[in-house]
């Protein structure tokens, strides 16, 4: 009898640590993704702000498994799951079956409902997130080489970063640790120093997930640093002018030029519950409330523990 097939969908942090459990388990290992290489989101930051090159954070996946007997890459995107038929259905159409399905697909950046904030305000969570915020980071400095209007020149040095979670106080203090130490000294028309880094977090501290005394210890060595903390304020709009607090135009940041969502959506897994009829939420529980995910007998679908929800 042949070996029971494992479908593993992603290989960020979840589904890496699947295959690898399952190295030397008597079954048959696909794992596929919609990018060659496994990621290390928690430094993306420092690609962003030019501090690590790609190849430091990023493993091509073949290579990582490629030792590993009982298993398989495939470079693709799962489209939907076929719980009837047990496949995944890839973006051309392949199917692809499975015994038991590992969806490991991680999260995407959510804009609350403002998907139109996304030109202007990129949200950092792939490889390409990372160059692309550090390709406008970077010409920023160098279109306030070229402008004579100091207020525009001013425009060109404020950077907003949205969110006071963790990636948003990495990328704020990696801001003004650029513009402060960095690039001190390589412009003839400003001094970089006095780039301007803003942060807007909605909540009254930054950091919330963490106690109290150190939210405020990152606050101060943040404003430390030369960062301005904007707390308990809600962004309400972002365009190419700036950004919307509340009904406040801009709230002070003049025309902003570079702006940073972060926000977590999970829409493939959101998805497959959908296609089930079950309701998203901390725990899968279907709309009746009398029956959970172990109301799936049929068969065995672990979903990626990478992400809290
Ligand atoms: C900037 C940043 C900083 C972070 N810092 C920290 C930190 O300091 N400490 C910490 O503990 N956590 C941190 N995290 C969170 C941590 O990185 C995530 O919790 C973790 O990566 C989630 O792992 P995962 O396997 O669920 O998803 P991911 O690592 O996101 O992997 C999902 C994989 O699925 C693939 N995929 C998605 N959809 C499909 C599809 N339809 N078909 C095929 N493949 C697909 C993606 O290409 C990706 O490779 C940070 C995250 C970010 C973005």
């Amino acid at each position: 009898m042949p070996d029971p097939k494992v479908v593993i969908v992603g290989c960020g942090f979840g589904g890496l640590f699947a295959a690898r459990a399952l190295r030397r388990a008597p079954v048959d290992v696909t794992v596929i993704d919609r990018t060659n290489h496994h990621l290390f989101q928690p430094l993306l930051y420092q690609v962003a702000t030019a501090g690590l090159a790609a190849p430091a954070i990023a493993e091509p996946i073949r290579r990582i498994l490629g030792g590993q007997k009982n298993t398989r890459v495939l470079y693709g995107e799962v489209q939907r799951v076929d719980v009837a038929a047990r496949s995944v259905i890839l973006e051309d159409g392949e199917a692809l079956a499975y015994d038991h399905l590992i969806l490991a697909a991680g999260a995407t950046d959510s804009y609350f409902g403002h998907d139109e904030w996304r030109a202007h305000a990129p949200g950092l969570k792939t490889l390409h997130d990372a160059f692309e915020i550090r390709r406008r980071v970077l010409l920023a400095f160098e279109h306030a080489e070229r402008e004579h209007d100091p207020a525009r020149r001013a425009a060109w040095l404020t950077f907003v970063v949205i969110g006071g979670g963790a990636t948003g106080v990495e990328m704020a203090g990696m801001l003004a640790e650029i513009a402060r130490h960095t690039l001190k000294g390589e412009y003839r028309r400003y001094d970089p120093r006095n780039a301007r880094v803003v942060l807007i977090e909605a909540a009254e501290r930054v950091l919330p997930p963490y106690p109290p005394e150190l939210s405020e210890h990152a606050r101060i060595q943040l404003e430390h640093i030369g960062v301005t903390v904007w707390l308990g304020r809600r962004v309400s709009g972002i365009d190419a002018a700036g950004v919307q607090l509340g009904g406040d135009l801009s709230g002070s940041t003049n025309r902003t030029l570079f702006v940073f969502g972060f926000g977590v959506n999970v829409p493939f897994k959101q998805r497959f519950f959908a296609d089930l009829g079950y309701r998203f939420g901390h725990i899968a529980s279907k709309s009746t409330d009398d029956e959970t995910l172990s109301s799936i007998p049929t068969q065995r679908i672990i979903l990626g523990a990478g992400i809290r929800f």
